[in-house]
């Protein structure tokens, strides 16, 4: 409002800071409780494979069931579970379960497409990861090439040897390993150097402006980038028809966003591949 300075104004900024922090604060004290109450849940959303319009891949994504501020996004818990730790156990969790549902699916007989879980830079950083990740997959009896894992160049930048170590773990025994939100760190062409990725998820930041001249330079450069290193390059974040023809008209490899799908509970998101089988 124009009025919102003088008095008045003040005290509504003030407000609105106030809640904030009182959101803030009931979020850190009710993560410690979330995982034995079992209020997390993960949606999956499908990755569409350009040249063949199926299901390529599911990312899983977590959510939060607050008894009292309903579905809280990853945005508002992750970087608290990361500075508490908690993302260790929180994490664990979210691969054993998007693990469970894929081999629930492929016991179904939907086949054909791989479940992509987001890890955090915390989570590599413990010397046992890789280890975790294949006790999950021993215990569920899932092949490892089933399983993506997406990091992001914050990992990269802050790569040592353990995080290294964990990679090539787990590259070794077939789990693929793809670059997040691919353009929006700068740093990671010295570790793509080193480190023999599967594939390269570019911002949806870049797509959602892709009309700009400049984001569409960056999607090219990008898209030829991963190609002549081999890697496969998905855009996420499409949410229209215009976006899709300009990453088609690019040579993307994968698409994912709002234009074929939010993130939707298990059941719901296996309707996508029924429709494109
Ligand atoms: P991300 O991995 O880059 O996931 C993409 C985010 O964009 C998701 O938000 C997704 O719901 C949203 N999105 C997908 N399509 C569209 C679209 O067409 N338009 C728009 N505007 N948004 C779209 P979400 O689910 O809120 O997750 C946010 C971030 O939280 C993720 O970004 C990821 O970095 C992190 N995250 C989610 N689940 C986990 C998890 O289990 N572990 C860790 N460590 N991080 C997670
Ligand atoms: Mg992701
Ligand atoms: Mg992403
Ligand atoms: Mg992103």
């Amino acid at each position: 409002k124009a009025k919102g300075k003088g008095k008045n104004g003040f005290q509504y900024f003030d407000s609105i800071m106030r809640s904030e922090v009182e959101f803030a604060n009931t979020i850190k004290r009710d993560l410690g409780l979330a995982l034995e109450k079992n209020q997390f849940f993960l949606c999956y959303q499908p990755l569409v494979d350009v040249r063949t319009g199926k299901v390529a891949s599911m990312e899983a994504l977590l959510r939060w069931q607050h008894p009292k501020k309903g579905i809280i996004s990853p945005f508002h818990f992750i970087p608290i579970a990361e500075e508490t730790r908690q993302i260790i156990s929180i994490g664990e969790w979210v691969l054993r379960t998007a693990c469970r549902q894929k081999k629930e699916w492929l016991n179904m007989g939907y086949s054909g497409f791989s479940v992509s879980v987001n890890v955090s830079v915390h989570q590599l950083q413990q010397p046992d990861f890789a280890k975790v990740v294949c006790e999950i997959l021993n215990e569920i009896e899932l092949d490892p090439r089933h399983l993506e894992l997406e990091i992001t160049e914050t990992v990269l930048i802050k790569a040592m040897d353990t995080v290294v170590r964990n990679l090539y773990h787990l590259k070794e025994i077939g789990v693929k390993i793809i670059i997040d939100d691919f353009g929006t760190e700068n740093s990671s062409f010295r570790y793509m150097q080193k480190f023999n990725f599967d594939g390269l998820k570019i911002d949806k930041s870049f797509v959602s402006e892709i009309k700009v001249d400049v984001n569409k330079a960056i999607v090219d450069a990008i898209i030829l980038l991963g190609h002549r290193m081999e890697l496969g390059v998905t855009a996420e974040g499409v949410e229209t028809k215009e976006q899709l023809d300009c990453l088609v008209k690019c040579g993307c490899d994968k698409v994912q966003g709002y234009y074929f799908s939010k993130p939707l509970p298990p059941d719901e998101a296996i309707r996508m591949v029924q429709k494109s089988v």
